[in-house]
């Protein structure tokens, strides 16, 4: 896969996995028990199923689609910011290795570059396009359509399938962070599975 490759050359350590059962392995491998983990809201990682494992190893997981209230929710979110370890996915993996994510609350792209000191994104092949802007594309067209959806947003993207970029209060796009290389404090690692996964 091209983008491991192009990735590895940006200081993020990638690997390709054909399974589910080896992505989650992997994840497992590099927590210790007992570890703080942030999860940014992520169908991935719900898909993935490693957070029963991981609450299994006393971990504290510290994800905001968990909380109770408006106040837990919001809580939930700063407290991914100082997780020991941050799990997530991005909105899309580009094969000249760049990862570009939106987001509405910032909550998800801040962690991914600073704060927690381990960082580690989960993509399927579906994640993965040629270049920025196709990327940027897959962000507004394919991904936000999709979560809008999910989260009943009311936005365009949701209703009719393409980006407008709306100014409806439930807009989803109010930050993109492409990062282009490894951020300096943080271990960032990909790991891609040649399986469908997620937005
Ligand atoms: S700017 Fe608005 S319409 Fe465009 S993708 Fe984001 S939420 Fe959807």
């Amino acid at each position: 896969m091209r983008a491991r490759a192009a990735l590895e050359e940006h200081g993020i350590r990638t690997q390709v996995v054909d399974t589910l059962e080896e992505a989650k392995a992997l994840i497992l491998e590099r927590v210790q028990p007992g570890q703080r983990i942030g999860i940014g809201g992520s169908q991935t990682i719900e898909q993935l199923g490693v957070v029963p494992e991981l609450e299994s190893r006393g971990c504290q997981i510290l994800w905001h689609w968990r909380g109770r209230s408006p106040e837990e929710v919001l809580a939930l979110r700063r407290a991914q910011l100082t997780a020991d370890v941050f799990l997530a996915s991005s909105n899309a993996v580009t094969e000249d290795g760049r990862l570009v994510n939106v987001d509405g609350v910032g909550n998800r792209v801040g962690a991914m570059v600073f704060g927690p000191p381990k960082v580690i994104l989960v993509c399927g092949q579906n994640k993965v396009v040629p270049d920025l802007a196709a990327a940027l594309d897959r962000v507004h067209n394919v991904a936000a359509p999709q979560n809008g959806r999910r989260l009943k947003t009311g936005t365009q993207c949701a209703v009719a399938g393409r980006c407008t970029d709306c100014d409806s209060p439930g807009r989803m796009c109010s930050v993109t962070v492409i990062i282009e290389r490894r951020p300096q404090k943080t271990d960032l690692e990909v790991i891609l599975v040649r399986k469908e996964l997620g937005y």
